[in-house]
């Protein structure tokens, strides 16, 4: 029977397998199975009872997404009408899963006896699964799939060499990896001048995994548990706390600062979060995954922290909107706009105009809704701990302190074992 690191060795990406082989680079991984509890698990949320239909009532079309593709194209294609994909549409309002289709997701469709669509399900991966299902009324509503799955652990280390982007791809770093330690870090080091040939970083990060029977897919959701950066006789520090935010090994804050409203004047809250919210006429379930601001038309809209615009785009139902990624855990969207003022890629400060506000999509007047997800859910935006800013809580301190002695202990024993192997290939050398 083979050992779990060998296992887990056999599940490394290919990326990693390479990088591993390079000792050039004097870097190398290893996954490692690991004590510790990742420092933040996303919570199940609660989801809508939909009974399913009995199977045989199923009629299964399968697609795979391709690169191009849009919902319109790939509906008339299948044969079905646009009001029914108005209707998936306006299921998904409040999820905005259908927005942007990756080449790779599966679309299932189930039809009925006259071809018409009963169901649908997106399959985003082995954990996340979206079923939009019809109901007596013929309107369609939306179910989360969700596999939580579990987190593995692997230390990366890596000596730089070029740029700091370049050593950290080959040491297995991914760009919104490498963009996190960047942030992470840019308020003390410019990473573009300040950064020394030979300078080395250790990275802790979990990847996480959806087990069925014997197999392991890899969900493709990573973060970074811990990082240290040795550059000239400096050290940098930055690690993760179970309340989702990173802090140096001294306990200070390496978080930019969020707006609890993302506008630059006060306005009432027109509706509040509600992940049970019903719909005034159908009275199904329709989740209200944001807070909603009485603000007129035109009025501006800020970022509610540092990040990049990861989408600007204009829905049926949501309106024109914009999604902004911030650091590692964190994501905002801003809909029914009238003009966004950003554009996809763009780098934002805390409290920038990003948008003026509106009343596009399906509103009944012109208002803000604005949403703060963490660990891709949704969350209450005005409840959910956001960074401030501030030190470890007085009451966790001992917590943070116990992880970060078990993640650097990590990072020592995968600097041992690299020092070792380059020892060896230069000892081949000579
Ligand atoms: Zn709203």
């Amino acid at each position: 029977m083979p050992s779990p690191v060998s296992q887990t060795l056999a599940a490394t990406p290919l990326m990693h397998r390479r990088a591993m082989q390079s000792l050039v680079m004097l870097s190398a991984i290893i996954m490692l199975w690991t004590g510790f509890r990742p420092a933040f698990e996303p919570a199940n949320r609660e989801v809508p009872s939909v009974s399913p239909l009995p199977a045989e009532e199923w009629k299964t079309r399968r697609y795979a997404i391709a690169s191009g593709d849009s919902l319109s194209r790939i509906f008339s294609s299948q044969g079905f009408s646009q009001k029914q994909m108005q209707q998936i549409m306006a299921a998904d309002q409040s999820l905005l899963a259908l927005d942007i289709l990756r080449p790779g997701h599966i679309l299932t469709f189930e039809l009925d006896d006259n071809q018409q669509l009963l169901a649908m399900e997106l399959h985003i991966h082995a954990g996340n699964r979206i079923l939009y299902q019809r109901d007596d009324n013929g309107e369609f509503s939306y179910q989360e799939l969700l596999n939580p799955g579990e987190w593995h652990s692997s230390t990366l280390v890596g000596t730089i060499s070029g740029s700091f982007y370049q050593s950290a791809k080959s040491a297995g770093l991914n760009d919104t990896e490498i963009a996190t330690v960047q942030q992470l870090f840019g308020d003390r080091l410019d990473f573009s001048r300040d950064v020394q040939a030979g300078a080395h970083f250790q990275v802790v990060r979990s990847d996480n995994y959806v087990v069925t029977g014997t197999s392991k897919e890899a969900t493709g959701l990573s973060r970074i548990e811990g990082v240290r950066f040795f550059n000239r006789r400096q050290q940098f520090t930055a690690f993760l706390h179970d309340n989702g935010q990173y802090y140096a090994a001294n306990g200070d804050s390496l978080e930019r600062a969020f707006m609890r409203v993302p506008l630059a004047h006060r306005f009432r809250i027109s509706d509040d979060f509600n992940p049970r919210r019903l719909h005034p006429v159908t009275g199904m379930v329709r989740p209200h995954n944001g807070t909603d601001f009485a603000v007129p038309t035109g009025s501006a809209v800020l970022a509610a922290a540092e990040g990049r615009v990861i989408r600007v785009e204009q829905h049926p139902f949501a309106g024109r909107y914009v999604e902004i990624q911030h650091h590692g855990q964190y994501k905002t969207r801003y809909l029914h706009l009238s003009k966004a003022l950003v554009h996809p890629g763009q780098q934002v400060t805390r409290g920038q105009r990003i948008a003026l506000s509106g009343a596009t999509g399906r509103v009944t007047g012109a208002h803000l809704h604005y949403e703060l997800h963490i660990n891709n859910r949704p969350v209450d935006p005005m409840r959910a701990s956001i960074p401030l800013a501030t030190a470890v809580p007085a009451d966790s301190r001992d917590a943070f302190i116990q992880r970060i002695t078990i993640i650097s202990k990590q990072m020592e024993q995968q600097a041992l074992l690299a020092r070792q192997q380059s020892d060896k290939a230069e000892a081949l050398v000579n």
